[in-house]
């Protein structure tokens, strides 16, 4: 029987995570502060989020019996990443409470219904086609025109199955190659958005149903990894708003129970700015670290407050003090991602000023692997 997700869970509950990544490792040491234990569930060997976790499973997401023994001994499941199969995730929602929904899942992990969902809000996104074919390609891009994006429609991240299509002799080497990157045929079409910068906002909402967007903040990334995030976005307060006022609107729209990003594309049309949504992510996002020193209450701890049905925390900005004891400068928080072998760099992290610094203990440093970040305060 499906115990009643309306129940506050105390501290001492059991909170089972699918995916045994840093993002899953952050919500565990997030969870323990709280009091309560967590359980990985992942296929991989020594997984980062295991060495923090209270208990871990390692099996294949599709192993039902590993996934029922699961059920059984956790009191709430949440994921750390959306390339999930929904299945696994729909046949645990019978059983014990998921959050978010699998239907939120299912919306975020295809390209075409997100940003059909996205539109339906009244909220702008890139224009697209979907595209299952040459022959629709070959479509899609008249009404679409040069340049635009080719994308895989499901499994994409940091840019696998993605081709930039800037004029007509591309159009098969494209289509092959992002069949080829995701093993697939189906794709997504998007116009090219020239935008003046990346943002994201990450929007909490917990059982009480009430939205809770954390500060928008600025994105770079280099080869569609993410590098550095400045927090808070430098632009004026009315792109806050509406970015502040999208995200909610998201969040409600999709029926959230838990954390998700919201990124964006920051247009500049003469001297005003426009936001349009890029994609989503039912889950808590690299562009959120910061808030573990940043913010009163940080991503990881805020989806441990959703789930477990507890009140959202404050999402203000900590309050800096100089050594004067006056009120800091308004400098942005920086969050600098440590890829590959930038982590054997954590020495000298260690030593700068206002610096914390978080290693995920992922052994092999693949070149691009998220290996660690650093949070400067200023
Ligand atoms: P992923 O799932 O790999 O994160 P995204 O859709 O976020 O895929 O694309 C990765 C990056 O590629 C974006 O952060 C952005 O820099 C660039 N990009 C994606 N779509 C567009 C677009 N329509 N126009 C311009 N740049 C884009
Ligand atoms: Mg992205």
């Amino acid at each position: 029987t499906l115990r009643p997700s309306a129940l506050v869970l105390p501290p001492g509950s059991t909170i089972g995570i699918l995916g045994g990544g840093q993002l899953a490792r952050m919500t565990a040491i997030a969870a323990a502060q709280l009091g309560y234990k967590t359980h990985v569930f992942c296929p991989e060997n020594d997984a980062s989020a295991s060495h923090v976790a209270t208990f871990t499973t390692k099996a294949n997401y599709n192993n039902y019996s590993a996934l029922e023994l699961f059920a059984s001994k956790v009191d709430v499941v949440t994921y750390e990443f959306e390339n999930i199969q929904v299945e696994p995730v729909e046949y645990l929602s019978k059983k014990v409470a998921v959050f978010p929904d699998p239907k939120v899942l299912r919306i975020c992990q295809d390209r075409v219904q997100e940003k059909k969902f996205i539109q339906s809000l009244g909220v702008g996104t890139a224009n697209f086609e979907p595209v299952e074919s040459l022959e629709m390609l070959q479509t899609a891009i008249q009404k679409i025109g040069y340049p635009s994006i080719l994308k895989s429609n499901t499994m994409g991240y940091d840019g696998k199955g993605q081709v930039k299509i800037t004029d007509p002799v591309d159009l098969e080497s494209a289509w092959k190659k992002v069949c080829a990157d995701t093993n697939t045929s189906k794709a997504i079409l998007e116009q090219y958005i020239e935008f003046e910068s990346e943002a994201s906002v990450i929007v909490a909402r917990g059982l009480d149903s009430i939205e809770l967007p954390f500060s928008m903040v600025t994105n770079k990334h280099r080869n569609h990894i993410l590098r550095q995030t400045i927090a808070p976005a430098s632009l004026p307060e009315y792109v806050h708003k509406d970015a502040k006022e999208i995200a909610s609107k998201i969040g409600k729209g999709i029926g959230l129970v838990g954390v998700l990003a919201v990124e964006l594309f920051v247009v500049k049309r003469g001297d005003t700015y426009q936001l349009l949504v890029n994609e989503l992510a039912p889950r808590p996002h690299n562009s959120g670290h910061w808030t573990i020193e940043g913010c009163v209450t940080s991503q990881f701890e805020q989806l441990v407050r959703c789930v477990c049905g507890l009140p959202l925390g404050s999402v203000d900005l900590m309050k800096r003090v100089t050594e004067k004891e006056s009120l800091a400068t308004d400098s942005p928080i920086i969050m600098n991602n440590l890829l590959g072998a930038e982590v054997d760099q954590w020495e000298k992290c260690l030593s700068q000023k206002g610096s914390h610094l978080h290693i995920y203990a992922k052994g092999d440093a693949r070149e691009g692997r998220k290996m660690g970040h650093v949070t400067i305060i200023p």
